[in-house]
């Protein structure tokens, strides 16, 4: 898209500064809120103003920062889920235990699967500009796909509250493995795979194993795994193998849910991205930093459940505003390692 033809690229422009005519300023028009078609310069650009005043900011994402990198969103109108309920039961822990064919069908959907070929945005480069400025609190993801980390974040400021479909895991022992080695064997031929990890060695003492990704639900799956695999595998662990993602039935972890609530409360902003806000628990962090005094700025396509909690709220394109609210500059980069930079910060870098 050439620039002329992007409001957004237009209103982020130093060069050619967005009308400011409203009295706007941080916290004083909490509620206010403007579609693009009727304002949308004066929205974005308070919503720049917060997130250039902010020093702590809890950035919390959904699937809509990735729908441009090429990943469905499960659950819109459009949905995988929405559209394939057979798609949805693929994800639910119960069914992925008790049935080998749910099993064998999950691993051949996660070979076909467009997340592991997906690069990030120009919107997951902007959000890695906070980091580069000292100003990122956390950031808390719903999305499973991990592209944060990809796109340069420090995986210390990255909680995947939804787990990662980068890394497989046994819900036996809880070892885990790069997500390309299982898919190695799966395409190999082994299309249920098991933990071939020695018994009794897991990496019980990791730490990410025990706050229990899926610690009470494996119990009973270990029991499962073991009892197919125990004949021939004396000595291996046995237990089912399986995406690290938190399945529908299985508990959040923990440790990752009182991370990003103690984020909530530090923060002097929360920025909301590509989420309808509606998914609990993630979704509470919003009203938990607005109570506690932070700033709410929320980016979506569309409405969001908390519209009505934020400063600003920018109704657009992500991989577009982004890039606008952060004022991105391609001159400041420290690292080029990410190769989509190139290609994806044309129309909006700067
Ligand atoms: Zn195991």
């Amino acid at each position: 898209m050439a620039a002329a033809d992007d409001p957004w690229d237009t209103a982020a422009d130093p060069n050619n500064p967005p009308t400011d005519q409203l009295p706007i300023g941080v916290g004083n028009s909490r509620g206010a809120r403007w579609a693009p078609e009727g304002g949308a310069w004066s929205d974005l650009d308070h919503a720049r103003r917060v997130v250039s005043e902010a020093t702590r900011i809890l950035v919390l994402t959904g699937a809509g920062i990735s729908t441009d990198s090429g990943i469905p969103d499960f659950r819109g109108p459009q949905g995988v889920w929405t559209r394939d309920p057979e798609a949805e039961r693929l994800s639910s822990i119960d069914s992925f235990v008790a049935d080998p064919a749910v099993r064998r069908r999950a691993w051949q959907v996660r070979l076909a699967s467009p997340v592991d070929a997906a690069e990030p945005n120009a919107g997951h480069l902007a959000l890695v500009e906070l980091e580069r400025r000292g100003v990122l609190e956390l950031l808390v993801t719903q999305n499973i796909d991990g592209l944060h980390v990809q796109a340069g974040h420090s995986p210390a400021l990255v909680v995947e509250i939804h787990g990662t479909t980068r890394e497989a895991v046994c819900l036996h022992c809880a070892a885990r493995w790069p997500m390309d080695e299982i898919l190695t064997r799966v395409r190999a031929g082994d299309d249920d795979p098991h933990c071939t990890e020695p018994m009794g060695s897991g990496p019980a003492g990791t730490g990410t194993a025990g706050t229990g990704t899926a610690g009470t639900g494996t119990a009973g799956t270990g029991t499962a795994g073991t009892g197919t695999a125990g004949a021939g595998a004396e000595r291996a662990c046995g237990g089912l193998v399986k995406a690290a993602t938190i399945s529908f039935g299985q508990p959040l972890v923990a440790a990752d849910l009182e991370r990003a609530e103690r984020a909530a409360l530090r923060c002097d902003l929360i920025l909301a991205v590509g989420s309808t806000l509606s998914v609990h628990p993630a979704a509470s962090l919003v009203p938990t930093a607005e109570r506690a005094g932070a700033a709410v700025v929320i980016v979506n396509g569309g409405p969001t459940a908390m519209d009505g909690l934020a400063d600003a709220v920018v109704h657009g394109p992500i991989s577009h505003v982004l890039p606008a609210l952060v004022g991105h500059r391609s001159s400041d980069r420290t690292s080029d390692s990410t190769s989509p930079v190139g290609d994806h910060r044309g129309p909006c870098g700067r």
